[in-house]
């Protein structure tokens, strides 16, 4: 199976711009944008971060915001406050070279186990399984096993039965190519069996149990926050807040929510629509209100900004697309 495998991948691999650099910087960038991020998503974003922090070192200093300007719209931030603080930590403890070994890749803020995996193989050639819900879902079909792949015993057992079958001079090709064919071939509803190299061997397709499987327990049900924002316009500038330090969006920029109108300051105001964001634990759903004001009111903890301005230097989360066509 194994030959099998790594001959299709050879041959129908993505043409992905992260694989054709084996430097661990860039596994390693690539590994953490690419969590719960479709691939097509992160293409430009790699691009962009790798050209304006093309190493560790510059990782580790780079500005707060310009990171998180970087990785606007990818979602899940605390990724990339993660990526520096590790960053920090390899050019501290490291002499600026990202460790090669699984159990040191662990200590890096960001860094779980399925990473871990992918940088040790990939960019080092260490052999250790990287088991995504790709490889998860392969391998419960190709083995037409049962077992709830949202558990973490199943994932351990998944782990240990690559180990022993990892071609001990190939494995980042192998852990690539495992999830290359979850993700190109057998997809999660429809499995394009008839064109898998390994469906000889598999055996959901033998049993047509192909569509059963994987077994996954459902996740709990998310919860919905109502969320009344304004769109406050003054002159050529808009109203920005910062969110808290912690949490949901940790310390992105948003629209004002649970603001005071000062009355004296309305010139008018318009609904501005609705919209829905979901977010893997959170649902908001979102009502907004254009309001012009004839001087910005004090304090509040508003920025005033211009479009320039917020095209260049805010990092303004993509849970607030659906207004953007009513903000200026
Ligand atoms: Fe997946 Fe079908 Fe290939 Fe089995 S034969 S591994 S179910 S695509």
């Amino acid at each position: 199976m194994t030959e099998k495998l790594l001959a299709w991948y050879e041959t129908n691999r993505r043409d992905l711009p992260w694989r054709g650099s084996p430097a661990a910087y860039h596994t390693w960038v690539s590994e953490i944008m690419l969590q719960q991020t479709r691939v097509e998503a992160v293409r430009g974003y790699y691009a962009r971060f790798l050209e304006a922090l093309p190493t560790v070192h510059d990782l580790a200093e780079a500005d707060d915001d310009r990171l998180l300007k970087l990785w606007e719209g990818l979602g899940y931030y605390s990724r990339a406050r993660n990526l520096k603080k590790a960053a920090q930590m390899v050019v501290r403890d490291y002499g600026g070279v990202i460790p090669a070994s699984p159990e040191e890749l662990l200590k890096l803020p960001g860094v779980g186990l399925y990473t871990a995996g992918a940088v040790a193989s990939i960019a080092y050639g260490a052999p250790v399984p990287a088991v995504d819900g790709n490889v998860l879902r392969v391998f419960s079909r190709l083995r037409a096993d049962f077992s709830d792949i949202a558990l973490e015993p199943t994932k351990r057992a998944v782990s240990l039965q690559l180990l022993r079958e990892m071609p001990q001079d190939r494995p980042g090709e192998f852990n690539q190519a495992l999830m290359e064919l979850g993700a190109c071939v057998c997809l999660p509803g429809t499995p394009k069996c008839e064109a898998c190299p390994l469906n000889e061997d598999c055996l959901a397709f033998r049993q047509g149990l192909a569509g059963a499987l994987p077994v996954k327990s459902p996740k709990k049900p998310r919860r919905v926050e109502e969320r009344h924002l304004y769109i406050l316009r003054c002159g050529d500038r808009l109203a920005l807040c910062r969110r808290p330090p912690r949490g949901l969006l940790a310390g992105l920029w948003e629209l004002p929510a649970a603001f005071a109108l000062p009355p004296e300051l309305v010139v008018s105001r318009e609904d501005a629509g609705a919209a829905v964001h979901v977010f893997t634990h959170i649902e908001w759903r979102m009502a907004a209100e254009r309001v012009v004001l004839c001087a910005p009111p004090e304090a509040q903890g508003l920025v005033w900004v211009t479009r320039k301005a917020l095209e260049r230097d805010y990092a303004l989360p993509s849970a607030f697309n659906g207004f953007r066509g009513q903000m200026w």
